[in-house]
């Protein structure tokens, strides 16, 4: 056992250390290691303070300032279906919900949104949508060879579920540079309470080691304050991760809809979940890691929080104005109602005041070591 942990472990046992100290000690342990074993995490995690908060934000701050500076990369979010075969719990367009108002876009209108996108300086497209059948490989396949062949200085994320190897090949090959696919809780017995009995976490983690061996930047993350959550999935969750090593890691409170059987279900905290994005940030120092618009809607300045406790990427909608309310996946989501130009705007102003600069950049991982 090397000094500096014997140091932290007889500080942990002594009866006079206040709780902040100890885990000070752990959050610095944390930026050193990018790791810390489950009993250590259950420390940080079980009782959380403004002080240690603070301690672990500034922390996060400054390991991603080192990295990807003052730059807050921007995705042009594109949510082109909200039709879905699937019937998660929590989600708003689950396919049992009949109130849901569906629509698909048709190719030109994607296209027209990602027009308008490069010219307010996005340089990635996220296309978005439930798993829709109706959209083949061969139509994904030919949207992303358009896309790359009139904006190929962009980069195109998708994320549309769970697909098969030879699909997320298919979408590689056709020029397709990253995937986001929240893995949503890594524990079997959540993930089960979560979804219906045809949905396994299984399935889930095999599509995410084959984006992974495939060559995608991918993206995972989960739900914070999911019914039924304990503070021990939340650090399966932060193990998982630790085993997947993502590009990017997605987490956003979860927030009840009222069409679904969660819809009495308390939301997930705000503090919570910038105190995860704190701890991700020192887990995973080249990460990107969005300050998403669930932070928005639970708090006016969430996403500002977002940044400030070490995200670096947030996701103005690009959808067109007439499909965004109703890409409903939970209660109150803001900016229904806004072009993509005021939502870009409005995210540049909200990261200027705060001393962050929006970045007119593909903003790719950056990979290797920090080394803080
Ligand atoms: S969470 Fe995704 S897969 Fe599940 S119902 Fe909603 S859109 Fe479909």
């Amino acid at each position: 056992m090397s000094a500096r942990k014997e140091g932290i472990d007889s500080l942990i046992k002594s009866p006079s250390t206040t709780l902040f100290e100890e885990q000070k000690l752990l959050v610095n342990k944390l930026k050193q290691d990018n790791l810390l074993s489950k009993e250590e995490f259950l420390t940080l995690l079980k009782q959380s303070s403004e002080e240690i908060s603070e301690y672990l934000f500034s922390l996060a701050r400054e390991v991603r300032q080192k990295i990807y500076g003052n730059s807050v990369y921007i995705r042009g979010l594109i949510e082109f279906t909200n039709f879905c075969k699937n019937d998660c719990f929590y989600c708003g367009i689950r396919k049992s919900n009949a109130n849901a108002e569906r629509y698909r876009l048709l190719e030109d209108e994607i296209l027209s949104a990602c027009e308008i996108g490069y010219e307010l300086g996005f340089r990635t497209y996220v296309l978005q949508g439930g798993e829709d059948g109706y959209y083949k490989d061969d139509f994904i396949c030919n949207l992303i060879s358009r896309i790359k062949r009139d904006y190929s200085d962009c980069a195109i994320t998708l994320s549309i579920g769970e697909r098969s190897y030879d699909s997320y090949l298919s979408y590689y090959q056709a020029g397709a540079d990253r995937y986001l696919l929240r893995h949503e809780t890594a524990s079997e017995e959540h993930y089960q309470k979560l979804h219906p009995s045809n949905l396994t976490l299984s399935n889930r983690k095999r599509c995410l080691w084959d984006l992974k061996s495939i060559g995608y930047q991918v993206g995972s993350g989960f739900m914070v304050g999911s019914p039924y959550q304990k503070p021990e999935n939340l650090i399966e969750d932060l193990l998982f991760l630790h085993e997947l090593q993502p590009h990017m890691v997605g987490i956003g409170p979860f927030i009840p809809h009222k069409d679904t059987p969660f819809a009495s279900e308390s939301a997930g905290t705000l503090e919570l979940t910038l105190y995860l994005i704190g701890i991700l940030r020192l887990m995973f120092p080249n990460a990107l890691l969005p300050s998403t618009t669930a932070l928005g809607t639970i708090h006016p300045l969430g996403r500002e929080k977002g940044i400030l406790a070490g995200a670096n990427v947030v996701m103005p909608n690009l959808s067109p104005r007439e499909v965004r309310s109703k890409y409903m996946l939970y209660d109150n989501k803001i900016c229904t109602g806004d072009e993509a130009a005021e939502c870009r705007f409005c995210m540049e102003r909200r990261m200027n005041k705060i001393g962050y600069e929006i970045a007119v950049d593909r903003g790719d991982y950056k990979g290797g070591k920090c080394y803080v």
